[in-house]
């Protein structure tokens, strides 16, 4: 009876493998197709929801989907479209909801997202040597980084902290080095400082934010399947329903626990520590 839960026939695998989606090059037709899976209804049907599987392949694609509708919307780089929605658990609703109530400035600024219109300072231009206000060191324009907010520092300087911050776990949202400032550094200028000196670093960084569109998200969760499937599901509707990961796990998208229905949430959780204070008890 081991093999009922996690391991499905390949056959099963197979079946149901046009269902879903995977990452090819051609980023944009995975992007339509993600879209279209949802559009169509063609996922499980849970009492008032729908759900889709996402692999680790369409893990991209389906965040993608949802940057660009940011983007075209605010007219945002990706970095700042991110920042967003990581900021608001990748709802893109909730944002254009409260873009309504609070108007642009207010949305940006709780989020973290400084965009300063005139720089302080055209590193371009420039040919004298900067002093560096963080290590005091003489450097020369090239050797300095102006983030979005204005804030400018040497790349030894701004590579430490990015470092700092990544080891850290803080990888989604790191904060400019200047005190009191709330922008949220630009993940290509991270990327690229980073991976200059440490490319496993660098690795690390890019996994955190792409899996930021799981572990950030209201909809979507990673299957609970032990050993891990590496499937995310992502539901739309009302998040307290039943579903099956194509790997054959069956469990409750709200508490992650095996399928429970008719039993609440909370009643199935007592029921559990029932069983197991009393199989203490016995033991
Ligand atoms: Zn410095
Ligand atoms: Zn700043
Ligand atoms: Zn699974
Ligand atoms: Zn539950």
């Amino acid at each position: 009876m081991a093999d009922d839960v996690d391991s499905p026939s390949s056959s099963e695998v197979e079946g149901t493998e046009d269902r879903y989606f995977y990452l090819s090059d051609q980023e944009d037709d995975i992007a339509e197709n993600v879209l279209q899976d949802l559009e169509d209804g063609q996922q499980e049907d849970c009492s008032w929801s729908v759900s889709s599987v996402i692999t680790k392949e369409s893990l991209l694609a389906a965040q993608k989907v949802d940057l660009r509708k940011v983007m075209e919307l605010l007219a945002l780089s990706e970095h700042n479209a991110r920042t967003l929605l990581i900021h608001y658990r990748w709802d893109v609703e909730r944002v254009f909801e409260l873009l309504e109530q609070k108007g642009k400035d207010r949305l940006f600024s709780e989020a973290g997202l400084t965009i300063v219109e005139n720089k302080m300072i055209d590193l371009s231009s420039c040919c004298d040597p900067f002093t560096c206000s963080i290590c005091f060191e003489e450097v020369s324009p090239t050797a300095v980084t102006e983030m979005d907010c204005g804030h400018y520092y040497c790349n030894e300087c701004w590579t430490e902290h990015f470092i700092v911050k990544i080891n850290d776990g803080q990888s989604r949202r790191i904060r400019c080095m200047a005190p009191k400032c709330n922008a949220i550094c630009d993940e290509a200028i991270v990327r690229s400082l980073v991976s200059t000196r440490h490319p496993d670093i660098a690795d690390r960084f890019e996994r955190f934010l792409l899996e930021s569109y799981i572990e950030d998200n209201n909809k979507v969760k990673w299957c609970p399947s032990v050993p891990h499937c590496g499937n995310a599901i992502r539901v739309v509707g009302d998040i307290y329903c039943e579903l099956e990961c194509i790997c054959g796990k069956q469990f409750c998208f709200s508490c992650l626990s095996e399928a429970h229905s008719p039993c609440s949430c909370i009643m199935w959780e007592r029921w559990k520590k029932k069983c197991h204070d009393e199989s203490e008890t016995v033991n």
